[in-house]
């Protein structure tokens, strides 16, 4: 069996490794000059050194995701601290903390005041119960902003972080996956990682080396503009590609950006190697090496902000938070427009399944109905499960 699959990002390298260890020939074309699409690294010339496109933080309980790396030979490519624990700081207060999870099951962790998150009772987190019975159409800051600070300590940061869409317009269903599969399991499947060297260092990179070296043709710069008819395909494209490669299907259509700001700036890393930013512009700080690399999610509100008023915001939190300088050090502002969907519950209801009209083409993608947010486990898990369908259909 022969098989196109259209697109090299995690989605789509997911479904050719899958296809290929099964013994099917694989021709892997990208539009780009370089694989990864929203997941991979660069050389930037003004800070004269590689950077990611964004910081991706993923959980050990992402099972998708380790299973791939563990597959192309890149299992030991993650870093992040060895316990379950996530620091974080107030950039009001100047206040840092951390939230430390136990490794079992059984949450013991919200019952220690030194563990849990600070001027939160262990009552509190009985919120999280909520979560439980969420459906699509329930919004998370409705259903959990009244836990307080630990909503605004925690909650909310997490569900943007999950989810990035304003909590106040994003279906809590989502973020009760995410929750299930992390959380809920206990500290051994909320162990925080992200790439110790890249994103295609760890994803990208190694699988398609992996699949080079067992025959797959890979393609790069390989923008295909209609799908061959009775050719089978796998479209691992982003939505508003899809819908032009195969007119009538049914996509989400509004998304929000992501925006990293990248600072050339080397700080101790400390025991977790990021930090959660709790009232500030950014969610998320990472210390890496000489750049100190901030994230700041769900935010077309920035969009007509200015670079250099946006780096002059988030340096000003970062000073606050960490005492640095007052100059602000070289950097760059990394725009992602259409970094995920947004996930309203209109946007979640509009996310297809694998299978098409068409037997011959199987869907990929984050954008997919994958239960989900839009990340990097979810892409993979549609990566196989398009592959596996592929091979059900021709069985
Ligand atoms: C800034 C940022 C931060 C993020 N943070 C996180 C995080 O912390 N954790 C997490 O898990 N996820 C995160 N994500 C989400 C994650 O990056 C995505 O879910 C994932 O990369 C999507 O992969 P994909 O393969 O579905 O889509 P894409 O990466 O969009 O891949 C689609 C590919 O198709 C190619 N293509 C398009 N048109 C054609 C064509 N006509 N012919 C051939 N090829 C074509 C594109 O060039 C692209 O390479 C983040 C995303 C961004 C942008």
């Amino acid at each position: 069996m022969k098989v196109t699959v259209i697109g090299a990002g995690v989605a789509g390298l997911a479904a050719a490794c899958t296809l290929v260890e099964r013994g099917v020939e694989v021709v892997l074309h990208e539009a780009a000059p370089a694989a990864g699409g929203r997941c991979r690294s660069y050389f930037d010339p003004a800070l004269n050194c590689r950077i990611d496109n964004g910081n991706h933080l993923l959980l050990s309980g992402n099972h998708a995701v380790m299973g791939f790396l563990e597959r192309i030979g890149a299992g030991d490519s993650l870093a992040g601290p060895i316990e379950p624990v996530f620091a974080f700081v107030d950039v009001k207060t100047k206040v840092h903390w951390k939230l430390r999870l136990n490794q079992g099951r059984l949450p013991w962790w919200v019952f220690s005041p030194a563990r849990r998150v600070p001027g939160t009772r262990a009552s509190d987190y009985l919120a999280l119960l909520k979560l439980r019975r969420a459906g699509v159409d329930d919004l998370v800051a409705p259903l959990l902003a009244g836990a307080g600070e630990l909503y605004r300590n925690l909650l909310e940061p997490l569900a943007i972080a999950a989810l990035n869409t304003p909590p106040d317009v994003a279906s809590a269903a989502p973020l009760r996956a995410v929750v299930a599969e992390t959380l809920e399991r206990g500290g051994a499947a909320s162990i925080p990682r992200f790439p110790k060297l890249g994103l295609s260092e760890s994803f990208i990179d190694p699988a398609l080396a992996w699949l080079t070296a067992r025959g797959a043709e890979v393609r790069l710069g390989s923008r295909v503009s209609e799908i061959v008819p009775g050719e089978k395909t796998i479209l691992a494209v982003p939505p508003w590609v899809a819908v032009e490669l195969l007119p009538g299907l049914v996509v989400p259509a509004e998304h929000q950006a992501i925006l990293n700001l990248h600072f050339k700036c080397r700080i101790d890393p400390g025991e977790t190697g990021f930090w959660g930013l709790i009232g500030g512009v950014a969610e998320w700080v990472f210390a890496k090496g000489e750049i100190l690399s901030v994230t700041v999610s769900a935010a077309n509100k920035y969009a007509e902000m200015d670079n250099a008023t946006l780096a002059a915001l988030v340096w000003a939190d970062l000073r606050a938070a960490f005492g640095l300088a007052q100059e602000i050090p070289e950097h760059r502002v990394v725009r992602e427009k259409r970094a995920t969907f947004a996930a309203t519950p209109a946007q979640l209801k509009l996310r297809p399944g694998t299978r098409t009209a068409d037997k011959h083409i199987m869907l990929a993608g984050d954008w997919t109905d994958t239960g989900l947010p839009a990340t990097i486990e979810g892409a993979i898990r549609s990566g196989n499960a398009a592959a596996l369908a592929l091979l059900e259909q021709n069985a």
